[in-house]
């Protein structure tokens, strides 16, 4: 954490000298008479304040099951809070945090899983860079679905209606700000935040010059279907099927084995899983083997199979890619466990059954049908037609860990092509609005073994350099034309970048060429 202190220390420096320049108060002023200025159809303002660098935000009206710690602001900001009004049985509440330090750029975040949780984290660390910053709640408040159950009108929010809104009332508050307005709007989510960017991509082309989509929950309710689909493989931990962690970490360490060399460098990171079909039927115990810990039994390798595999429909089509292989040792407490997995659970219960006894242990392929044919408001977030967000000009920078435990990195390369086939784009014709980077061994969104820090939150910040930071590259395309080719990740150990590695935009692949080793960037290819 050294490393970001000294960051963020620094920043303030660099925050406190312009302060000494400016009028003295002007910021807070101008701040504090902002809320009685806020006249906006459907618009409430909860409150306004100012809040000095370093304090520690008190999040008082975030649910606690969010379980967000105060965040501590980098810079000096004015917030504003307030509700929207998004129909007569529905709301959002949102914020818009306008730094002191403005570099003319809107932004908005997106939120993750099921939640209706402000990314505050995201906030901070966006106008620590000098964005103006929208977050909002995603139509409900808390991490489960709850709130969902018979009212489309809330599923409406988490879908589209939270981000769109947000967006159009944040850019609003921006203009009565500063009087510059702002020059180019930003959308920055991963998970369902990049599921989020997507389907502002998709039906709300003007609201964004560029967006970072990152490991998107999209073709959502499939991936649902999927996560439901996990325990009727495995069973529960009493039966035959089901393996243990112990024993999942165990088939993710022989698929590492056998597919780590694919890319060329031993290093205990598959580059590109798409190549790795690994042999599950080395992993059986033999007749004379004594030592169960080290093998699995052939009905426990079946259900590895299986898993592995793609999931198809009760007629035979594709619903969702195959979990990407080498994340085993994770997924086997999120999808694995023997419980049917909550999410999926909770989107069944109060979206497509509405019925509160639903508990997931029946779900059937039929379900998926039912699931698939309701696709609320187009929740799915699947089209490929992207040609209008193309037309105005905007750009996207799609990134997913090829390592992610939670969505499987296949499921964005599967949208990649789709966008291709709808589109009737090569790879370079789409290069000149859509670039997607697989991040091996990232896990969900950030984590896991390798090169995984491209600054995509303040934890996997390295400084602003575009080839360094996702959200700056996209700044540097969109007002510079410099598309990047690469997004060059650290391996963090504590507070040092152990090594770096330019992850290569799809589809090519990395692979090592030497001379140097694993750890040097320049003895990786992009081919
Ligand atoms: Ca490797």
């Amino acid at each position: 954490m050294h490393r970001v202190s000294a960051i963020v220390a620094g920043l303030a420096a660099i925050v406190i000298g312009a302060v000494a320049k400016s009028p003295p108060n002007t910021f807070e002023v101008s701040c504090k008479s902002l809320g009685a200025r806020i006249k906006l159809p459907n618009v409430t303002v909860n409150f306004v304040q100012y809040v000095p660098s370093g304090s520690n935000i008190s999040l008082a009206d975030n649910p606690p099951d969010c379980g967000q710690a105060p965040q501590q602001a980098y810079v000096d900001l004015c917030r504003v809070a307030l509700a929207v009004k998004t129909s007569d049985r529905s709301s959002i509440t949102m914020e818009t945090w306008l730094p002191r330090k403005y570099t003319g750029r809107f932004l908005s975040t997106g939120n993750g899983g099921l939640n209706g949780c402000v990314d505050y984290a995201s906030m901070a660390y966006t106008t620590m860079l000098g964005f103006s910053t929208v977050g909002a709640n995603n139509g409900h408040n808390g991490t489960t679905a709850e709130s969902f159950l018979n009212n489309p009108d809330v599923v409406a929010d988490y879908v589209y209606r939270s981000v769109h809104t947000n967006t159009v009332v944040g850019k609003e508050v921006t203009k009565l700000f500063y009087p510059q307005g702002f020059s180019k709007s930003y959308y920055f989510g991963c998970s369902t935040g990049g599921r989020q960017g997507w389907k502002e991509v998709q039906d709300f082309p003007d609201d964004f010059d560029g967006v970072v989509a990152g490991s998107p929950a999209m073709n959502l309710v499939n991936l649902i279907s999927w996560g439901a689909w996990f325990y009727t493989l495995t069973g529960p931990p009493t039966a035959d099927t089901f393996l243990t962690p112990n024993q999942w970490a165990l088939v993710q360490e022989n698929i590492i084995k056998q597919c780590d060399g694919i890319d060329g460098a031993l290093d205990g990171i598959i580059e590109d899983p798409s190549l790795c079909y690994p042999d599950v039927s080395s992993f059986i115990c033999s007749a004379t083997s004594t030592n169960s810990s080290a093998c699995i039994t052939e009905t426990q390798a079946l259900t590895v199979y299986r898993v592995l595999g793609p999931f198809y429909s009760e007629t035979g089509s594709l619903l969702y890619p195959r979990m990407q292989p080498g994340a085993e040792a994770t997924s086997a407490f999120v999808y694995y466990n023997g419980v049917p997995f909550t999410y999926s659970t909770q989107w069944y219960e109060y979206v497509v059954f509405n019925d509160t006894t639903w508990d997931g242990t029946g779900w059937t392929l039929h379900d998926a049908t039912i699931a698939l044919d309701q696709n609320p408001f187009d929740a799915e977030t699947f089209n490929g037609d992207i040609s209008a967000f193309k037309k105005r000009g905007g750009k996207v920078i799609h990134y997913h860990g090829t390592a992610d435990w939670l969505i499987s990195s296949e499921d964005s390369k599967l949208y990649y092509r789709k966008v291709s086939d709808t589109l009737r784009m090569t790879p370079s014709q789409l290069d000149k609005f859509y670039r997607f980077f697989p991040i091996s061994g990232m896990g969900h969104c950030s984590g896991g073994n390798g090169a995984v820090s491209i600054g995509q939150d303040l934890a996997d910040y390295t400084g602003q350099a575009p080839e360094d930071n996702v959200l700056m590259a996209l700044v540097q395309w969109v007002e510079k034309g410099i598309a990047p080719d690469t997004l060059r990740g650290a391996k963090l150990s504590g507070t040092e970048v152990e090594y770096r590695r330019k992850h290569c935009k799809y589809p090519l692949r990395n692979v090592h060429v030497g001379p140097g080793n694993y750890t040097d960037e320049n003895s990786w290819q992009c081919i």
